[in-house]
């Protein structure tokens, strides 16, 4: 789960991690309020969505008068924001962040990260700031720096220092560098973050280390144990059919392209994915139905692909382990009636009671193509969909 910037910055500050000053706003009144609060010269106005690259789109401004906070307020409040992060449909901002201005020295990366192959969490560090790290890791790779951190100690002081002197912070500030790196550390192990990057954080004239802005990403397995975490949940941030397809335990992406899956088990469902792509094909989703499906689940399953426009087939790719194929088919054949289908749909079963499952589809009268291998039925839903396409044109 992610989080708004803001947020982030609010639970970075009870970590004694530094940052700037700053009140959210929902509405013009409210960010210029916040700017005669903060009382400061220069003022940043800042749109939070989740998605990064607000720079240089035209999401982070800098005003001098909260008259002038008002009307940037005004001006990007329900404004649809486009970064390289958004993809081209963009984000709504819906908030801002209203905040002092900094005088900036320098920008650095920090960022937390755990890391699969060692199952421990790691540091990357880089005094190129303010940049996507993903260029600097390209362009320049000898800039960043990694440390690994032992669970049993945490970070350690030790290895704070290290890392601020690898990414050249001034001497003098090397303590506050310390404490910074050290309460960000906190935050990502209490808190059970997956990411937290502060891109960049800053060094100002005036002696301080600040995290100019926060990314944090949480653990959704985790979020049982951190009410105060879940409540940052802002639903107008996360894909509609998401949200439905977690009421259902169903694991569903939204993703591109026109080819429906419905999958049990999310190995399978990657393969399935491929198999389409490797086809010439594009999948619209990634569906994870789980073991246990019911006969419900089933029917939530084909609503919530079908709910998605762009879908012009779909495959279904079951393996009966758990569940048999016989009472799969059952489901596939109820949920196809009580959705009114109107897309080709291929289905392809495999396991237990595989030839009464493939009895129930033929008997049913609906339209349903068997399949007999995952090549077979992702030759044919493809070909079906760009058949059912040279129909229409
Ligand atoms: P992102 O583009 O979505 O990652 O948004 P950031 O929060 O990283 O802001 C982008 C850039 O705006 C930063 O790299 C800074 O250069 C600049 N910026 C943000 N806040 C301030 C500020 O308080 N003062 C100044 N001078 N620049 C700022
Ligand atoms: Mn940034």
């Amino acid at each position: 789960m992610n989080i708004h910037e803001y947020q982030g910055k609010q639970l970075l500050n009870q970590y004694g991690v530094a940052v700037p000053r700053g009140f959210v706003a929902f509405t013009p009144d409210e960010a210029a309020e916040a700017a005669k609060k903060l009382g400061s010269k220069i003022l940043v106005v800042k749109a939070q969505i989740h998605a990064g690259g607000r720079g240089k789109a035209g999401g982070v401004k800098i005003a001098q008068s909260p008259e002038q906070v008002r009307a940037i307020a005004d001006e990007l409040l329900g404004r649809v924001l486009v970064t390289h992060q958004t993809g081209p449909e963009g984000k709504e901002i819906g908030r801002l962040w209203i905040e002092e201005g900094s005088e900036i020295d320098k920008e650095y990366y920090l960022g937390m990260v755990l890391d699969r192959n060692t199952s421990k969490v790691s540091v990357i560090a880089s005094s190129e700031g303010g940049m996507e790290i993903e260029e600097v890791a390209a362009k320049s790779p000898e800039k960043i720096f990694h440390v690994t951190v032992d669970p049993l100690t945490g970070l350690t002081a030790f290895q704070a220092r290290q890392i601020a002197f690898a990414i050249h912070i001034p001497h003098l500030l090397i303590n506050k560098a310390v404490k910074f790196m050290l309460g960000l550390y906190q935050v990502f192990v209490e808190k059970d973050c997956s990411i937290a990057e502060i891109n960049p954080l800053v060094v100002t004239k005036g002696g301080d280390v600040l995290a100019l802005d926060a990314k944090l990403n949480f653990d959704d397995n985790a979020l049982y144990r951190h009410k105060d975490v879940t409540a940052l949940r802002d639903l107008a941030e996360e894909d509609e059919k998401e949200i439905e397809a977690s009421k259902y335990g169903l694991n569903y992406i939204a993703l591109d392209g026109n080819i429906g899956c419905m999958v049990n088990g999310a190995g399978l469902a990657m393969a399935t994915m491929d198999i389409i792509k490797s086809y010439h094909g594009d999948p619209a989703n990634f569906l994870d139905v789980g073991g246990g499906a019911s006969k419900e689940k089933v029917e939530a399953a084909f609503r919530l692909i079908l709910s998605d426009a762009n879908v012009k087939g779909i495959l279904v790719n079951i393996f009966g382990g758990i569940m048999k194929c016989d009472v799969i088919a059952e489901g596939i054949v109820a949920a196809t009636k009580s959705v009114s289908l109107h897309v080709p749909l291929v289905v392809r079963l495999e396991g237990t009671n595989v030839a009464r499952g493939r009895e129930i589809l033929r008997q049913s009268g609906l339209a349903i193509t068997p399949a007999n291998s995952m090549a077979d039925a992702a030759e044919k839903i493809v070909t079906l969909v760009k058949q059912a396409a040279g129909g229409v044109a």
